[in-house]
C-alpha cells in the first residue's frame, strides 16, 4: 500500500510497475511507455505510437494519473515567470516556478515538501510549518510539466529551491535526482540542490555517485546571527556546516555557492561581508546574493540597491566572486521566499484559471 508520502502516480512507478500494467503486452512496450514518459516527456494519451486500444487504456488507468492537479497558473508581467500551485491527492498544495532567461533556456524551481519544518523565521514556508514530503513522483512531475509548458524553449537546468528542505526528505529527492538524470536525460551540473544546511545530508550526498551542484543558503556567518536567522543552525553550527562544504568539494569538484538573502540592516553590515568572505574565499564558493523579500510573517525589507551592490563590492575586493540575483516573479508571489500555497490561493495577480 502507497503511504500518503508515496503515492502511485505516474513518475512514481517503477519499471516493474510498469511492466505489471502492461503484462500481456510485447516485452518492448514497456520501455516504450517508459521513454514515452521520460525522454519524450509526453502524456499516457499522446503516445501515438502505441495502438490506439492501449493508449486509450492507458489513458484511463489510476497508476498512471497525474499526481498534480493545477489550480492556478500565474504569469508575471514580463511573461518571463510561470507559477504554478498544485493540489495532490490529499488535498495538500505546492508550487512549482518556470524561468524563462533571454538565452531561450528555462530553469525549473521545484518544491521537494509540502511546507517545512526549518522554521526559517524569514521564509514564507517556513512561517507555514511541515505538511508532508513529496513523493518521487511528485517532484519528477513537477520538472515534466514545466519541460511540456516551456516549448519549445528548453529546460535546461533544475534547481531544488521551492518549497521544503531537499536534505530533509533525502531518498525520495535523490531518487527524483536519478530519474532526472538517468531517465529525462538532464546532467548533473544542470541540477542544483538548495540546503538549509543539513550537514548529515550533506556528507551523504558527497558519497554519492553524480556530482550534482549544492547551494547552502547561509544567510549568516556568524552563530550567534545564524542561529536567530536559520534554527537548523542550533544543530548543524556554521564550523560543522564549513567543514562538510569543504568535503563536498573535495568529494566532487563542483563549484559551491552560497545563498545570502540580504535583510535590511540585519545581515548587511560591511563586517557582515568580511565574515562572509573568510567563509566563502577558501571553498572558492560563489554567492548569490538576494534581497529579502518581505513576507507576511517578517516584514523586515529588503537591503536597498545601493547597499547591495557596496556590499558586493566588499565581497569582490576580498576575492570572492558574487552576483547580486534579480527579484523574479515577485509580482505573482513567486519569488524566493514567497512560496506558500496557502497565501497564494486568493492572489490577485492570477491571470488564469487553470483548468
Ligand atoms: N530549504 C532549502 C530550499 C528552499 S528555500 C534552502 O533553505 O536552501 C530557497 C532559497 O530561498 C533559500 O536560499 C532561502 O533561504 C531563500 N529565501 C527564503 N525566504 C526568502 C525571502 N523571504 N527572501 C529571499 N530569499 C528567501
Amino acid at each position: 500500500m502507497p503511504t500518503l508520502d508515496d503515492v502511485a502516480g505516474r513518475y512514481d512507478l517503477t519499471p516493474d510497475d510498469l511492466a505489471r500494467l502492461l503484462a500481456g503486452e510485447p516485452a518492448f512496450r514497456v520501455r516504450q511507455v517508459w521513454d514515452g514518459l521520460y525522454r519524450r516527456v509526453a502524456d499516457p494519451a499522446d503516445l501515438t505510437d502505441l495502438p490506439a486500444a492501449l493508449r486509450a487504456r492507458l489513458a484511463t488507468e489510476p497508476e498512471l494519473a497525474p499526481s498534480l492537479h493545477p489550480e492556478l497558473e500565474s504569469v508575471s508581467d514580463a511573461g518571463d515567470t510561470v507559477k504554478w500551485l498544485w493540489s495532490l491527492h490529499d488535498g495538500t498544495r505546492v508550487e512549482t516556478v518556470l524561468m524563462h532567461y533571454r538565452d531561450g533556456r528555462s530553469t525549473v524551481c521545484v518544491s521537494t515538501q509540502a511546507g517545512c519544518a526549518m522554521a526559517c523565521g524569514f521564509c514564507a514556508t517556513g512561517q507555514a510549518g511541515f505538511e508532508r514530503n513529496l513523493s518521487t513522483g511528485e517532484i519528477v512531475e513537477q520538472v515534466a510539466r514545466a519541460i511540456r509548458t516551456a516549448r519549445p524553449r528548453r529546460v535546461s537546468n533544475v534547481v531544488f529551491m521551492g518549497m521544503g528542505e531537499p536534505l530533509a526528505n533525502y531518498d525520495r529527492v535523490w531518487e527524483a535526482v536519478r530519474r532526472l538524470h538517468d531517465d529525462v536525460g538532464i546532467s548533473a551540473r544542470h541540477l542544483t540542490i538548495s540546503t538549509v544546511g543539513i550537514v548529515p545530508g550533506i556528507r551523504r550526498l558527497a558519497g554519492e555517485d553524480l556530482p550534482v551542484n549544492l547551494a547552502v543558503s547561509l544567510h549568516a556567518a556568524d552563530d550567534t546571527l545564524r542561529d536567530e536567522l536559520v534554527p537548523i543552525n542550533r544543530r548543524y553550527p556554521l564550523a560543522a556546516l564549513v567543514a562538510a562544504c569543504h568535503d563536498y568539494l573535495d568529494a566532487k569538484g563542483r563549484r559551491l555557492s552560497f545563498e545570502w538573502a540580504l535583510i535590511d540592516g540585519v545581515n548587511d553590515r560591511p563586517a557582515d561581508a568580511r565574515r562572509l568572505a573568510a567563509l566563502a574565499r577558501p571553498l572558492g564558493a560563489h554567492v548569490n546574493l538576494i534581497p529579502l523579500n518581505p513576507t507576511p510573517g517578517y516584514l523586515t525589507r529588503g537591503t536597498p540597491p545601493e547597499r547591495v551592490r557596496a556590499f558586493r563590492e566588499t565581497l569582490t575586493g576580498l576575492g570572492v566572486n558574487a552576483t547580486v540575483r534579480r527579484n523574479r516573479g515577485t509580482d505573482i508571489d513567486a519569488a524566493c521566499g514567497q512560496l506558500r500555497a496557502s497565501a497564494t490561493v486568493a492572489s490577485p495577480v492570477t491571470l488564469r484559471q487553470a483548468d
